[in-house]
């Protein structure tokens, strides 16, 4: 498959991105990630818009989906830029699945199935190094060095408080999308429960077939 367009599905915390990095490498496309264009944007004003709030940023560290129209041109502009790519993050809720089939096809949807208990322990315990953007975990991958450490941050919204808030976002808004693609027939279902390892070589052969 030349330049394949995938779209890839989880709760936050289910591992979309470090498999959408394995991904754009070993199929030479585009990662597309709302999360992380939106980070970059958080301070981008967007009262013109009519929305409730000023920035990105105050829904962001809320838990809370930032308004489809702000939320669609950033993916509209990036994916009329990309031969092939790995979208990650987006769709959120059911007006964005409708969005995205106007502005693409799709050759893979997968989804990254993972338990709750296992989301909010990854998320709770998920920490950047703000030099490198490496991401580690207290527990699952702490850093050896440590110079690196003792600079760790978390990502403002991986609070126990706003991680429950953003599951409980995913459950309303997001799950009915998961459903939709079901429904489809074209959701390609994968155990995100297992190590990063065995996750990536479940995405990679789930592509290949896809081809
Ligand atoms: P993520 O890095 O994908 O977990 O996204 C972090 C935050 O960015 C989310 O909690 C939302 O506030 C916002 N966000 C990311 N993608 C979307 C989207 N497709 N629709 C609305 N808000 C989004």
């Amino acid at each position: 498959m030349a330049q394949p367009h995938i779209l890839i599905l989880g709760a936050p915390g289910a591992g979309k991105g470090t498999q959408s990095a394995n991904i754009a490498e070993e199929f030479d496309v585009e990662h597309v990630t709302t999360g992380d264009a939106l980070r970059s944007n958080k301070e981008m004003d967007i009262s013109d818009m009519d929305t409730e709030y000023d920035t990105p940023a105050e829904y962001m560290d809320q838990g809370e989906l930032v308004p489809d129209e702000v939320v669609n041109a950033i993916v509209d502009e990036a994916l009329s830029q990309a031969d092939g790519y790995v979208l990650d993050g987006y769709p959120r809720n059911l007006e964005q699945a409708e969005e995205l089939s106007e502005m693409t096809d799709l050759d893979v949807v997968l989804y990254l199935d993972v338990d709750e208990e296992e989301l909010v322990h990854r998320l709770t315990g998920r920490r950047m190094d703000p030099e490198t953007g490496e991401i580690y975990h207290v527990e699952y991958n702490p850093p050896e060095d440590p110079e690196i450490e003792g600079r760790l941050e978390q990502r403002e919204d991986d609070t126990e408080e706003t991680v429950k808030e953003r599951l409980r976002v995913y459950r309303e808004n997001t799950e009915p999308v998961v459903e939709h693609y079901e429904e489809e027939g074209v959701l390609e279902r994968v155990d995100g429960n297992q190590a990063p390892d065995e996750v990536w070589a479940d995405v990679k052969a789930t592509i290949e077939d896809a081809a």
